[in-house]
């Protein structure tokens, strides 16, 4: 029990009992407080009133429960973008800007040469992929399709928010863009084995969203399969993957008559996406 009205202090050290991290539990505070959280530094002693103490409590729960920070606060950075985000979209890691990078280095690249700029984000989520390319190249035409109607309905929100115009599309894969080709074809399908102990600590993310089932390779295989059908010739495809996949995805991408296959490295020092070029 914490003395009535608690102070800075007391929240912390309760959230600290809680197993709640000290970062996210100042994140939580500052947020309640509206302030800074450089102002909490300096204000161990300042009280919260009822209200923001009964809110903050349920919140430190929730958070002590595993559930992310990004769906109790109902947002998250990406790529210099703040997304919004609920529980029918995977939180947008920062592994994926790596996937980014390389699609805005390939954009780049082709300018002023023959203009590589129909862009599709398969499996879109959020928006993160499709909405972070259109801001870093203004230039490109993106699509981004998604499966859950619920994820889709996050990324337009998140697009008509950020004054980003993309077209979104609902379907499976390579359904909703049936006939059409795309000078860059990207992805960060779900790619966790089915008997995963990992994701069990992700049960808070749908779990579309993470596994396809069995190996883990079903979407990126589906993918791969498809994308010949789909990239303009000189296109690209990048698809993030499991730290564990880059073989498996440069073979698909190979079979495929992908060539310049290779692999990069994410910032924790894991292959973590692999692209090939039509
Ligand atoms: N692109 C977002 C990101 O990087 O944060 C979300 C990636 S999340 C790992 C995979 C996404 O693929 C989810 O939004 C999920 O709904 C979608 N998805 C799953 N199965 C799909 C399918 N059959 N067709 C299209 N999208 C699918
Ligand atoms: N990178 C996520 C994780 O392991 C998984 C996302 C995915 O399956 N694409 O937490």
């Amino acid at each position: 029990m914490i003395a009535l009205p608690p102070t800075v202090a007391d929240v912390m050290a309760q959230a600290r009992a809680l197993g709640v991290d000290r970062l996210d539990a100042q994140l939580l505070l500052a947020r309640a407080l509206a302030c800074a959280r450089s102002w909490l530094l300096a204000h161990d002693d300042a009280v919260l009133s009822a209200p923001q103490w009964v809110a903050l409590q349920a919140e430190l729960w929730r958070r002590a429960s595993g559930e992310p920070l990004a769906y109790i606060v109902g947002e998250q950075e990406f790529h210099g973008l703040r997304l919004q985000v609920n529980p029918n979209v995977l939180v947008p890691r920062p592994d994926t800007e790596l996937l980014v990078d390389w699609a805005l280095e390939l954009l780049d690249a082709a300018v002023p040469g023959p203009a590589l700029r129909k862009v599709v984000d398969l499996g879109t989520g959020s928006g993160a992929i499709a909405l972070a390319v259109k801001r870093g190249c203004p230039g490109a035409v993106v699509t981004a399709t998604d499966v859950s109607a619920a994820a889709l309905q996050v990324a337009q929100a998140n697009a008509l928010r950020l004054g980003l115009v993309i077209e979104t599309l609902a379907g499976s894969w390579w359904e909703p863009v049936a006939g059409r080709r795309f000078d860059l074809i990207l992805s960060n399908p779900p790619y966790i084995a089915g008997g995963d102990a990992h994701l069990a600590a992700l049960r808070h993310e749908p779990t579309l969203a993470l596994t396809p089932g069995r190996d883990g390779l079903d979407a990126l295989r589906t993918l791969t399969c498809g994308a010949a059908a789909q990239v303009e010739p000189g296109g690209w495809l990048l698809l993030e993957h499991g730290f564990d996949q880059h073989e498996a995805v440069q073979a698909m991408l190979r079979k495929q008559g992908f060539g310049a296959v290779h692999t990069r490295i994410d910032l924790g020092g894991q292959p973590r996406c692999t692209g090939g070029c039509r």
